[in-house]
């Protein structure tokens, strides 16, 4: 390490990266809600995945205070990352040349299954009874989350979220361009999770062609029941660990497949309790 480097040159990497995290978050984020939430949330309001539970003004305010924090969090790890590849310690590397296009492509792709599966586990591990209280429930605060929930996390949590980054960059070579797209996939398919709406087709999760995939219904749930639905991109680890909600397809298709004209009826729909957050 290059212990010459000042601490103000530290402030000013820091600040730049935490610049750059506050930044995709309000634009990817900040366009969701904008786009879905306000100019067409009357239009979509059929397609409004928990209708009977309006998040409120401190509900959002909640998801966008610890999203702040978090990015102190992920901040810090990408200081340390850029330092560390500075260094030659990680296996990032520039030159698209050193392993071909191929490489480049079936790396992202690698990543995206590694994150994947790192989620999954990670956030089983954080529902354990014993750490739950203490983690992840600042997540679980929001039981109908909007897009700004998709970094509200306790700082140990947003820890756990940022070792994504240096497993891949010490395990394996990783192009630092397929890093940012994975980086930029990851955060728009959290954002999507959160949305609220249910915007993808009717007949997506029980399509050959698409059922391997998430949708916003699927981590919906995850938030309104807590104990299922635990994947973050595709379904299997739900489907193989036998932890997806025995009603997901039901719940989906009741958004998916509605028309404004049906809103009404699907409102009488019966509704299964969500847990207490106060007993939790
Ligand atoms: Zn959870
Ligand atoms: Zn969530």
């Amino acid at each position: 390490m290059d212990w010459n480097t000042t601490f103000v040159e530290w402030l000013e990497r820091f600040s730049v990266v935490y610049g750059i995290l506050t930044l995709r978050y309000i634009i990817i984020a900040g366009l969701a809600f904008l786009i879905v939430w306000k100019i067409l949330s009357r239009r979509l309001e059929h397609k409004y995945i928990q209708p009977d539970r309006r998040p409120t003004g401190k509900n959002i305010l909640h998801e966008i205070k610890y999203s702040f924090m978090t990015f102190f969090v992920f901040g810090l790890v990408g200081v340390f990352m850029f330092e560390a590849t500075r260094n030659g310690w990680t296996r990032i590397y520039r030159d698209v040349g050193d392993f071909g296009w191929p490489y480049f492509f079936v790396s992202l792709l690698g990543t995206i299954l590694l994150h994947d599966a790192y989620f999954y586990w990670t956030h089983r591990l954080m529902h354990w009874k014993k750490i739950f209280k203490h983690v992840h429930l600042v997540h679980h605060r929001s039981t109908n989350p909007t897009p700004w929930a998709a970094f509200s996390f306790h700082p140990l949590e947003a820890i756990i979220e940022a070792g994504i980054v240096p497993l891949v960059a010490f395990l394996y070579p990783i192009h630092a361009g397929a890093l940012l797209l994975f980086l930029f996939y990851m955060t728009s398919l959290n954002v999507l999770g959160h949305l609220g709406y249910e915007l993808f087709p009717s007949g997506f999760t029980r399509n050959r062609s698409t059922l391997w995939h998430n949708t916003s219904t699927h981590h919906n749930m995850h938030h309104k029941y807590f104990n299922c639905n635990y994947g973050l991109y595709f379904n299997w680890w739900d489907r193989f660990m036998k932890t997806n909600h025995p009603e997901y397809h039901e719940q989906f298709e009741s958004k998916a497949a509605a028309t404004s004209s049906n809103n009404a009826h699907a409102k009488d729909r019966k509704e299964i309790s969500s847990p207490d957050i106060a007993t939790l």
